[in-house]
Formats: C-alpha cells, structure tokens, sequence
C-alpha cells in the first residue's frame, strides 16, 4: 500500500484517537468516525467521574503524538494493596525501580477533548461524527456506511470501537467470554487526609475497592468492584451513610470520607477475540479485542500498547493489508490478552474466598512476596508497561 492510502478507525475513544494522531503523523490518509465527539464532564467535586491510570509506557506514547501535559494528570509513587482477612501488605514505590512515578491518574473526558483538538493539525485526517451502521469487508476494498446513509470505502479498518463493537458483530466474531458476575461502582470522594500519592487497593470478599489518588491531594477516584446486589445497595444510600460505609471499607486509610460525588455502576466482563486480525484489511484493538477486569487499570494501558505495537508494523509506505502482515502482531496481542485475563481471574478467586486456611496461605504469600524485592521489581516494571514487547521502542 503507498502512502496515501485509506484507513478507516472506527471508534475514538483514547485507543481510536491514539491511532489516527499516530497514523497520520505517518502521512496515511486517515478517517476517523465515532457517533460523537467527546464532552468534558464535571462533576459536583469538579472532576470527571470517569478516570483512568496510566502507565509511563502509555504516557510516553501519548506523548508522542502531542496528546499529553495539557490536561489534568495526577502522578502517584506509591501503590498499597492489603486485603479484608489478615495483616499482610504489598507496598510499592517508584523509587525501587528508579522512576518518579508508577504511573498517573487522569481524568478521561478532558484528554479525550484535548486529543480530539489535536486531529486539526493534519490534513490528511478527516473526522466523520457518525454512527457506523454497517461494515463490508471483500479481498479488494472495506466498505462501510453510517446510520445517516453516508458511504466510505477504505484500502484498510482498524476497530477501536470498544467492548460491544459493531464491527465484531459485523464481521461475526465470536468472543470468548470469561464472566466476572460483578459490577464496579465508580465515583469520586473527598477525604480528611491527603491520599499521599498513593493508589490504595483493599481485597474485599466481594471484590477489590481502589482509591486512586488525584490533582487534588483530598479527592480520590474510586473504582469498587461487588456484586450487583450491593452495588445497587450502596448507589441508594445517602451521602453521609455511604462515606461511613466507604471509609470503613478503606479503614479510614485517609480518615473520614467526607463527601461523595454521583455514583455510577457498570456491569463488568471479562472477553478477547481469538484472532484480532480476522482478514488482512481489517485490525481489532483496544477494549474491541479484549476486556479486562479494571482491578489493575489495564484496558486503556492495554489498548494503547495494541497501538505502539501496530506503530511497529505500519511503517510508513508499508502495504498494511499484504497477507500475513499482521499474524505476528496477532499471536503477541493475542498471548498478552489470555495472559491478563487468567491473573485477574486467578486474583478474583483467590481473593473472593473468606476461608481462613486460604485467607492464612494468602497471607504468608503476600508478607513473603513484599520481602521478595527483585519479584517486586518484576511486577511494577509489568505494570507499569515496561516488559511488554515493543512497548518501550
Ligand atoms: C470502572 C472501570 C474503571 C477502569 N479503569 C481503568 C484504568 O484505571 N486504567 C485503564 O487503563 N483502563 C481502565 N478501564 C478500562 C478502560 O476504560 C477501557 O479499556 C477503555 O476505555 C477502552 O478504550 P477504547 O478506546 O478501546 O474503547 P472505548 O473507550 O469504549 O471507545 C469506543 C469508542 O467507539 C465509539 N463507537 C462504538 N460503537 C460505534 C459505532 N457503531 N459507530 C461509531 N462509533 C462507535 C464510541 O462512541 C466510543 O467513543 C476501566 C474500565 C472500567 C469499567
């Protein structure tokens, strides 16, 4: 394929988004569509309800196409994981790995609209507001057409729109799923204490409560996972009685919680798509090709590590649809995507269990692996996107 050739992204959610900047910087002719352009979202404690750590790999990636320090980013140091049944406790901190940071907490609509602004300075980016309705792959061309009866056809399509992806369906791909049966209450709070820069995470038998720290050294973005009985439970209850309830759950980490923004609650899935390259013209990437559990926040990290990745294949002048292309970048996406979703699920188990034989092995595992400094190395370097392939380069 020469350079001025077609590629459709469908879907700008930071993914998609990422993609076109970084597509287009390599001059290829890019139509990004999405049903909306994003709206900054505010709440009553004047942030965005919906947050998202980062690691440094994405940040450095972000970067890379003019898309970061415009925006709030909160920077945290240190990340303390402790569970409901017994006294042990991981800590890491940044400096063990010689970083300043794990990694950040930003606010999603704000980076959203700002990498939105960013697809103005190409012209060989063009951006269709529209709501794709229908998507024909053939050996020569995609041809897809919105819900407003407008037509594209493209030399080649990346899908980055998301979990329940029409392009998936389109196509008639089957997910694998691996159910989760719980939902994430997701909100932001204040509290008494600063959160010290910290990113607190407490194992609940119900399922895991992160406290992510943000700009405001009193405010935390909070991602709770529990059953849909509770979840419901806990969105009904007034404000005083929920920060009580929230505080007793983080043990007063940071003292009182003394106020709570809107609280919202998805339905949480874990699934991949076996193969995200089902036809040389056509990619899946982002939370299109796989979900997974948000207790490490790795789907936007994940999804932009799909992007630096596909940045190593879609080198300029390259034909992105020649056969085989792509297999490679398949098989690695398609190993990192398994490998995640059997650690959240191994997690969920061994932590969704109040059994205290169990709740005593976790224990000894835990105090032992917090002493294992060379493993805890390992682990944040993961996390922190520094090991997977190609997402350093
Ligand atoms: C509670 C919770 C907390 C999370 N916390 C973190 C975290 O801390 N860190 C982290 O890395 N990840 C986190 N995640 C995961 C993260 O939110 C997702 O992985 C990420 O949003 C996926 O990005 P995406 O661009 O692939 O898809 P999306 O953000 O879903 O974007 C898809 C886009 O496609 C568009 N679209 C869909 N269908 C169509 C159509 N038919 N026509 C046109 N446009 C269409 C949509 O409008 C949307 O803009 C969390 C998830 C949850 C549920």
């Amino acid at each position: 394929m020469a350079k001025t050739s077609t590629i459709a992204i469908v879907g700008g959610g930071l993914v998609g988004v990422t993609a076109a900047l970084a597509l287009a910087r390599r001059d290829y002719q890019v139509t990004l569509i999405d049903r909306q352009a994003p709206q900054i979202q505010r709440g009553a404690l004047g942030m965005d309800i919906r947050n998202v750590a980062l690691s440094p790999a994405s940040q450095a990636l972000l970067d890379s196409v003019g898309v970061w320090g415009a925006t709030p980013a909160a920077p945290y140091q240190h990340m303390q994981v402790w569970e409901q049944w017994g006294n042990s406790e991981l800590s890491f901190h940044a400096a063990d790995v010689g970083a300043l940071q794990l990694g950040w907490l930003v606010e999603v609509s704000p980076l959203l609209a700002h990498a939105w602004q960013q697809m103005d300075r190409y012209d060989n980016l063009t951006v269709w507001t529209s709501e794709i309705s229908d998507v024909d792959v053939s050996s020569e061309r995609v041809e897809i057409e919105t819900a407003t009866g407008a037509r594209g056809s493209f030399d080649f399509l990346i899908a980055a729109d998301g979990a329940q992806s029409l392009v998936r369906r389109a196509m008639n791909l089957d997910v694998q799923q691996y159910p989760v049966h719980q939902v994430a209450l997701t909100t932001v709070v204040k509290t008494e204490q600063p959160h010290q820069h910290t990113a607190w995470q407490r194992f609940l038998t119900d399922g895991p409560l992160a406290f992510l720290p943000a700009v405001d050294e009193h405010l935390c973005s909070i991602v709770w996972s529990q059953s849909g009985e509770e979840a419901e439970r806990r969105k009904a209850m007034d404000e005083a009685q929920f920060c009580r309830e929230i505080g007793f759950a983080i043990e007063h980490r940071l003292g009182a919680v003394t106020q709570v923004d809107q609280r919202f609650s998805f339905p949480l899935t874990q699934q991949r798509l076996p193969n995200c390259a089902p036809d040389p013209r056509v990619l899946l990437i982002g939370d299109a090709m796989r979900v997974v559990h948000p207790l490490a926040g790795m789907g936007v990290n994940l999804g932009l590590e799909d992007v630096q990745q596909m940045l190593e294949v879609a080198r300029p002048t390259v034909d992105l649809s020649a056969p085989g292309l792509w297999t490679r970048f398949a098989r690695q996406r398609q190993v990192r995507a398994q490998m995640m979703i059997r650690i959240f699920s191994a997690l969920q188990k061994i932590y969704g269990s109040s059994d205290p034989g169990l709740a005593l092995l976790r224990n000894i595992g835990v105090a032992s692996i917090n002493r294992l400094d060379g493993l805890k190395q390992q682990i944040m370097r993961e996390a922190m996107g520094l090991t997977a392939t190609g997402a350093s380069s």
